[in-house]
């Protein structure tokens, strides 16, 4: 997977390449999953929901530019994948599910894993999580269609978040950098994921 899907793309960044190869992503899908665990495209998780190619996980992680020392949110918890790529890297990972089901399986998994610098909450991710703000990066795995106000106040001044955005099935991922008060929005490619559910999202 790392080195076909990811390498023989554009990741380059050592941290992010080797926290990919750490995490077992078989862990995250259920056992009848296993044998396509490592496919170059999203799987079900239940609930109607996705964990995310291991590409756009890593291009995404990768956009972020981390050195290692932040505190990162993450809107759309899921399987808990992406959770434990971050937290393989940074100092904190805070993550939000709005469903109650999968907030909990993921939690009870990564701490099975050990993982020690994961919060977890469930509710509306687009209100951001305001109790630990700023953060210095904020990654939406979730598209929206446009960037929740609460989610670019509550990121850090200079900071950087990822999220996709456009349609609720395809939209464009953007890199949203926050540095002196200006904002400045930059597109890396199209996507697609589940839409983004809440009070700044879209209607469920
Ligand atoms: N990051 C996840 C992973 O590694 O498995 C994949 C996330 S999946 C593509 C998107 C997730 O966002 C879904 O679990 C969905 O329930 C969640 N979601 C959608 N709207 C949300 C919101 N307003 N707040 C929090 N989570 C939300």
């Amino acid at each position: 997977m790392v080195v076909s899907q990811l390498e023989g793309r554009d990741i380059t960044d050592p941290k992010v390449l080797q926290a990919m190869r750490t995490v077992s992503r078989h862990r995250f899908v259920d056992r009848s999953l296993w044998s396509q665990a490592y496919d170059d495209r999203p799987l079900p998780i239940g609930q109607g929901q996705t964990i995310s190619q291991p590409y756009m996980v890593a291009l995404m992680t990768q956009c972020l530019e981390l050195s290692g020392d932040e505190r990162v949110l993450e809107i759309g918890t899921g399987s808990g994948y992406q959770a434990a790529v971050l937290a393989e890297i940074v100092r904190d990972v805070f993550t939000i599910e709005r469903i109650a089901k999968l907030s909990q399986r993921a939690a009870i998994l990564l701490e099975e894993l050990g993982y020690q610098n994961i919060r977890f909450e469930v509710g509306d991710g687009t209100l951001g999580w305001n109790k630990f703000s700023p953060y210095d990066r904020i990654l939406v795995t979730a598209g929206a269609p446009d960037i929740p106000t609460s989610l670019l106040e509550q990121l850090n001044d200079p900071g950087k978040m990822a999220i996709p955005m456009g349609g609720a099935y395809y939209q464009d991922f953007m890199v949203i950098e926050k540095e002196g008060k200006k904002v400045k929005k930059r597109h890396v490619c199209g996507c697609t994921f589940v839409p983004l559910v809440g009070e700044q999202g879209w209607e469920e």
